[in-house]
């Protein structure tokens, strides 16, 4: 029988209504939220951010209300507050709450609850695909690296059966299908229409009121990320139907003009439990195999994203942590320039990404990964400092996530997993975008007057950072380039053009 003290406390990255303790939980059952406003006011969030975890909280209080639950929904400005409030309403009260993926969240949730007076059970998050015990299990006894992504994901292939034979073959005989998604579109392409949520006057009141309320960054309009479950699943099936198609081939590309390309959207309503990412792969699949016009690169190629990249970050955060936060394997020193907020910047792709991520909090994986981590990198940022930008300014940031993804895989900062800095010169940005031809610099030049900062910055970061790199076997090729510039006394224009872009930013010019 159930125990009606015994209290679902959903968080509100948790909205999700059948997963966990509240999935269980029968109708009538009180349910726990708490809208907490202090950590808002820790730092200049993305106008969007807060308001789709706000309101997202809100629609979801509403949506379980209707269903007939008996929800407690208390706004405070912590959780410690929140749950005094909470106990002294229900005294005899004990709590159930799925454990979030934050660092230490179990510990510091616990030690509240208990500090407020009442009991709380942490339980395993049904929110991912895989479990942290069958990890643990499989990290313990395996004889390959369970750190390195490739390992991981044919693991969780092989573990869920996505994409598998009934002889236990990956569909289509491979692995990954990743060479056959590096294209750039034609000039003719269009990628394909975004789905535009229709937002309700709760929404509007919420992003009126954290205009209000917060001191936030970036556009407070056209909110194009869902706050309710059904926006979730028409946002997913936007995609199955007209984006999946196209997504493998052109995942890379990056274009001035196309925010979106064919990318799936779904990251901040999966991390706001709005959607389970096993309901987004189940569709992917199920599309697979009922229709004709959806290429096996293109399913390959998201799926990973969904059971490989997502809770493989969610594993390497556990195990990296806490280390990992303050990470900084090369030894980075500078400060993060400030036109990463402002967007005033001369260089094109940087302007342009930063402005994508004004507009909506969002861009893409290569233009996070090969535009604004890669410079930081190459300009040697303080990777906690890139990934306190990245948190506050996207919508689908959250700690676990964005560490792993900022400081590892977008810096190398620690060396857990990535196995050598995702960083280019002009020259990968150059065959994967349209930015360098509206473009100040010269894309070709590494020294003199308007050569692309990436050039000069990229030999120095190779060269400064020698020690380090230079035995590491996949970065042979490169040294081979530094050596003659070293001989020829290239290296040293090279440093002196360094020097100048170093004394351009200083002046808020680059
Ligand atoms: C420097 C950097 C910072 C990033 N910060 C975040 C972050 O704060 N939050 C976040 O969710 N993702 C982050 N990512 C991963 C990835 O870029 C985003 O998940 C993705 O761009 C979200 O957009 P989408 O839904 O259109 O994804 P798609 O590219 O269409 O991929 C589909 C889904 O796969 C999942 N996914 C793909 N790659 C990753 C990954 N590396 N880690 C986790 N999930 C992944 C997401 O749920 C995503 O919705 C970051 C990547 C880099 C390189
Ligand atoms: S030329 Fe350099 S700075 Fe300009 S868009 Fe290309 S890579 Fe970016």
């Amino acid at each position: 029988m159930a125990n009606e003290h015994r209290v679902p406390w959903v968080l509100g990255t948790q909205l999700h209504p059948e997963a966990g303790p509240l999935g269980r939980a029968p109708e009538g059952s009180r349910v726990l939220l708490i809208e907490a406003h202090d950590f808002a006011r820790r730092m200049r969030y993305h106008h969007q951010k807060l308001t789709i975890v706000f309101a997202g909280m809100r629609q979801f209080r509403d949506e379980l209300r209707e269903r007939g639950y008996d929800v407690e929904y208390v706004q405070a400005d912590t959780f410690g507050d929140g749950l005094e409030t909470y106990f002294e309403r229900h005294p005899d009260d004990e709590l159930v709450q799925m454990r979030s993926p934050s660092h230490r969240s179990a510990e510091t949730f616990e030690t509240l609850v208990d500090d407020a007076g009442g009991s709380l059970e942490v339980v395993p998050n049904e929110l991912f695909v895989g479990t942290r015990e069958a990890f643990d299990r499989w990290a313990n006894e395996t004889d390959r690296e369970p750190f390195r992504h490739e390992t991981f994901y044919r693991w969780m292939r092989r573990q869920t059966g996505v994409l598998m034979t009934d002889d236990g073959d990956p569909v289509g005989g491979e692995w990954n299908y990743d060479d056959d998604n590096q294209e750039f579109p034609p000039d003719d392409w269009e990628s394909p229409p975004v789905y535009e949520p229709d937002h309700d006057e709760l929404t509007a009141e919420t992003s009126a009121w954290v205009a209000e309320e917060f001191d936030t960054w970036g556009a407070d309009d056209d909110l194009v990320w869902p706050v309710t479950r059904r926006q979730a699943e028409r946002k997913l099936e936007h995609f199955v139907d007209g984006r999946l198609p196209e997504f493998g081939p052109y995942q890379d590309a990056m274009r001035s003009d196309d925010w979106a390309m064919s990318h799936a959207l779904l990251g901040s309503s999966i991390n706001l439990g709005l959607l389970h990412p096993m309901e987004a792969v189940e569709a992917i699949e199920e599309a697979y195999h009922e229709r004709d016009d959806i290429p096996l690169n293109s399913v390959e190629g998201v799926i990973r994203q969904f059971i490989g990249w997502r809770e493989f970050m969610r594993h390497v955060y556990r195990h990296a942590m806490p280390g990992l936060a303050e990470a900084n394997q090369l030894s980075a020193p500078h400060d993060l320039p400030e036109f990463y907020w402002t967007g005033e910047t001369n260089m094109e792709c940087l302007r342009r990404t930063v402005e994508d991520v004004r507009e909506r909090g969002y861009s893409h994986h290569i233009q996070r990964l090969m535009v604004l981590a890669n410079f930081a990198t190459l300009w040697g940022v303080k990777p906690s400092q890139l990934n306190e930008w990245f948190h506050a300014t996207y919508v689908d940031s959250y700690h676990w996530v964005t560490t792993p993804n900022v400081i590892e895989m977008g810096q190398y900062g620690d060396g857990v997993f990535a196995s050598k800095p995702y960083v280019s010169s002009a020259n990968y940005i150059d065959k994967m975008s349209d930015y360098c031809g509206d473009c100040r610099y010269y894309k070709t030049k590494d020294t003199g007057d308007r050569a692309c900062p990436f050039n000069a910055l990229y030999w120095d970061f190779l060269d400064r950072n020698e020690e380090q790199l230079r035995s590491n076997h996949r970065m042979g090729l490169m040294y081979s380039h530094v050596d003659s510039k070293q001989e020829s006394g290239e290296m040293d224009e090279i440093k002196e053009r360094v020097e100048d872009l170093r004394r351009t930013q200083s002046h808020g010019e680059l």
